[in-house]
């Protein structure tokens, strides 16, 4: 089999085996999003987190608890409950259990050669998202035959737009003029929505972040010996696809040059795209999105269920307690690294420190991720640092 259909088929698999809830009803669709483990040696693929979700929060419901997920777009969720792979095959690896993780000098390290790849069931949200409509998947503009009756409308070219804003400090800006010249391409974007506007970054953004400074974030930066990159990212089948803008998004678009960081430096993304159809695609304006997300990694007994942030199904007077939170909120990520840093004895990290203050002691990522926003990206949401504060509790 293809490994792009291969992909494609444990994805769907891994989808089709967890339960109902969270799941899209009849008429709803959502995006599903899956990181797959790959040992090369082994010839072993294996889905090791999902995520399922198109929503994420207004900037007025943010929480200063880190306890409320802002963004539940699918391919963000999946990256979270990755991370809590990440975090569970270290402490597989320090119970003495089986485990893709060597621990040397408080530094983890893969035992085996490991590849990740990203799927994703629709084209990611900002950059990628935008490409002219009467183009095929490869940019080669639509054949229009001999004698064909083509009103000149349809010739001129015309784009899929996306509700994702250029940031407002971004000194370039959408002409919001007809056609091609409706959105300009590389820019920054924020997720699109209504309402209370989101400080919630584009999934094309973020995952070009991954490209150069790695999907694992500042914390398990401490803790591994090396960052995690993706190798490859497989589109679903029957969506709107384009090559050309996806690897623009991901490979192309900043010419600036990264400097290698210690060992942080660009990766482009294999882009492909699988013939397989996934069942609760957008299909038409009847479809409406599924408001809520599931969360999966291979070691959760039960997924969790998220809608606007916290779990799904608690109670109005358990909300803002811990019974409301997911695992994969920024709190309980950070409670997982914490637990780690204690097993390990890591010096500096205790209860004490805020989320803010233990991120910044992840010396080597800060500065390159600084580098990657000052040089290159030139603009990136600035959260407000009360948003960091937070202690665990
Ligand atoms: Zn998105």
């Amino acid at each position: 089999m293809d490994f792009c259909n291969k992909i494609s088929k444990i994805s769907f698999e891994q989808f089709n085996k967890l339960p109902k809830t969270g799941k899209p009803n009849k008429n709803e669709c959502t995006i599903l999003s899956t990181i797959i483990q790959e040992i090369p040696d082994l010839n072993k693929f294996e889905v090791v987190a999902l995520g399922t979700g198109t929503k994420c929060i207004g900037q007025n419901k943010m929480s200063l608890k880190g306890d409320i997920l802002n963004d539940s777009h699918a391919e963000i969720i999946c990256r979270r409950s990755f991370l809590l792979y990440i975090y569970s095959e270290i402490k597989g690896c320090l119970n003495k259990k089986e485990s893709i993780f060597n621990v040397n000098d408080s530094k983890f390290e893969f035992n085996n050669k490991v590849n990740f790849h990203f799927f994703t069931t629709h084209i990611p949200c900002g950059d990628a998202s935008i490409f002219p409509k009467n183009q095929d998947n490869f940019g080669n503009p639509l054949k229009i035959e001999k004698n064909e009756e083509v009103p000149t409308k349809k010739r001129k070219l015309d784009i899929y737009r996306t509700g994702a804003k250029c940031l407002k400090d971004s000194k370039e800006q959408d002409l919001h003029l007809d056609g091609d010249l409706y959105h300009k391409i590389g820019l920054i974007r924020t997720k699109p929505g209504r309402g209370d506007p989101t400080l919630s970054i584009s999934c094309s953004d973020k995952i070009l972040k991954w490209c150069y400074i790695g999907i694992q974030g500042a914390l398990l930066s401490i803790l591994l010996k090396n960052p995690i990159y993706l190798s490859t990212i497989t589109l679903s089948g029957n969506i709107p696809f384009n090559k050309e803008s996806l690897n623009r998004a991901f490979n192309a678009r900043f010419q600036t040059e990264f400097n290698h960081f210690n060992h942080y430096f660009k990766h482009n993304l294999i882009i492909y795209q699988s013939s397989e159809e996934f069942e609760f695609k957008k299909c038409d304006e009847k479809n409406q999105l599924c408001p809520s997300s599931i969360s999966w990694n291979k070691f959760m007994i039960k997924p969790e269920v998220a809608i606007e942030g916290i779990k799904q199904g608690v109670t109005k007077n358990k909300i803002g307690t811990k019974a409301s939170r997911l695992q994969i909120s920024k709190v309980e990520l950070f409670r997982n690294f914490l637990n780690v840093a204690e097993m390990i004895q890591l010096e500096g990290f205790n209860k004490d420190l805020s989320y803010g203050e233990a991120k910044k002691r992840s010396f080597l990522y800060e500065s390159a991720w600084c580098q990657l926003k000052c040089d290159v990206f030139k603009v990136w949401t600035q959260k407000d640092e009360k948003f960091m504060n937070f202690h665990l509790d």
